[in-house]
């Protein structure tokens, strides 16, 4: 019988709780028979959980990094039934991951020790390398074979770096950088831009990425998912500063925002963050991070620093990065993007206007 037919049948017959025993002498993985039924929409947690829950097993499989992102994400995978060593230099942040079930590490060290698979979630460049490559770091102690499963926004440049490290140890490395916000990432909605060399490779990390989202692209070789998220990153964090200012303007002169709102939605102009997040943060009277004004600098200069080494300009994304250069110098840093619009406003004088809950749904 043909790969694809066998295929198909057995994972239409494995829609009961025997999927290992129907693969175990056929010539199929798991993995692609979770594939085709994961493609028929048939109830996924339980299939998910019959035929990933063993092969996550299979691993021992560390944590780093339990912010704003990590912490959610952890937990999603701890949910899941897959056994988990979490490690954060702020100790609290362990905590909820530890009350979940996961094993809390009381140092890098620890965390890496006998781990196969790793996954960093931690703010910038120099975070990730000291981890990975650092002295004591992940490629220390991590056998030939293993995976770093890097899911922090950095500087491309850096990835590269990374990776080459990485190869030179017969370790692989996938970068899957996370789109999305945290409230995503709470309810397992996370969306991920995988850079991945190897089929294999992405076999065995594909069971944690949808134990923490929805939506997976692969978007190619190692290094595609960084690039592709520092873009669409410059995208997103540029029509913040827009939308802040839009709005500031339509406050000053008297507009209600509630049907400013219901026109954008209606036209080309449809603006996510303005019917999302905004109307979810910053227009509720909640500017607590999700992702913070300094992240998103952060993730701007990615994208000037790439532009920089290609010689390519980028006029408004370096008026962008200024206002949010000003906005971090004071009390903003540590709010949410959103606040932006508060920022916008304090400069306008004018209140920053609010939304009903009613309105939060975009
Ligand atoms: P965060 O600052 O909330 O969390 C980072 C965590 O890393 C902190 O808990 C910190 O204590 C820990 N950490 C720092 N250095 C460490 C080390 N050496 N060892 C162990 N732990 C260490 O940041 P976040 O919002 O969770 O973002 C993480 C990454 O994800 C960033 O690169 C960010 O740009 C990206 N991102 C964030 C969002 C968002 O909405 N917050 C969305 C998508 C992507």
């Amino acid at each position: 019988m043909a790969h694809a037919v066998l295929l198909d049948v057995v994972a239409r017959l494995c829609l009961d709780r025997h999927a290992e025993l129907w693969c175990t002498g056929l010539p199929l993985r798991t993995i692609e028979v979770y594939r085709v039924l994961y493609s028929t929409g048939a109830n996924r947690d339980e299939h998910r959980a019959v035929f990933m829950g063993g092969q996550m097993e299979q691993s021992n499989i560390s944590f780093i990094g339990l912010g704003a992102m990590g912490q959610p994400m952890a937990s999603n995978i701890v949910k899941k039934g897959t056994a988990l060593t979490v490690f954060d230099i702020d100790t609290a942040r362990m905590e909820p991951v530890v009350a979940l079930g996961a094993a809390g590490a009381k140092s890098l060290g620890e965390a890496i020790d006998g781990a196969e698979i790793v996954i960093t979630m931690l703010p910038a460049t120099p975070h990730v390398e000291k981890v990975v490559t650092g002295p004591g770091g992940v490629l220390d102690s991590i056998p030939a074979g293993g995976v770093v499963l890097d899911m922090s926004t950095i500087a491309p440049s850096g990835t590269d770096r990374i990776a080459k490290s990485c190869a030179r140890k017969g370790v692989a490395f996938v970068d899957a950088p996370v789109g999305r916000l945290a409230y995503h990432a709470q309810r397992g909605e996370s969306l991920f831009m995988v850079g991945c060399d190897d089929d294999a490779v992405f076999d065995r990390v594909l069971p944690l990425l949808e134990a923490m989202g929805t939506t997976i692209h692969r978007c190619g070789g190692v290094g595609s998912g960084i690039r592709t998220k520092v873009v669409n990153n410059f995208m997103i964090i540029s029509i913040v500063q827009i939308t802040a200012e839009g709005l500031a303007l339509a406050t000053k002169m008297g507009v209600d925002v509630a049907i400013l709102k219901e026109v954008n939605a209606g036209t080309s102009g449809n603006n996510g963050q303005f019917q999302f997040n905004f109307a979810n943060k910053v227009l509720q009277g909640d500017t607590t991070p999700g992702f913070t004004i300094d992240l998103a600098h952060k993730d701007l200069g990615l994208a000037l620093e790439a532009a920089s080494d290609f010689r390519l300009g980028m006029p408004v994304g370096s008026s962008v990065h200024a206002v949010y250069g000003a906005a971090r110098s004071g009390r903003y840093a540590d709010k949410d993007f959103s606040a932006l619009l508060e920022y916008a406003c304090e400069l306008a004088a004018v209140d920053t206007p609010r939304l009903p809950a009613t309105h939060t749904e975009g």
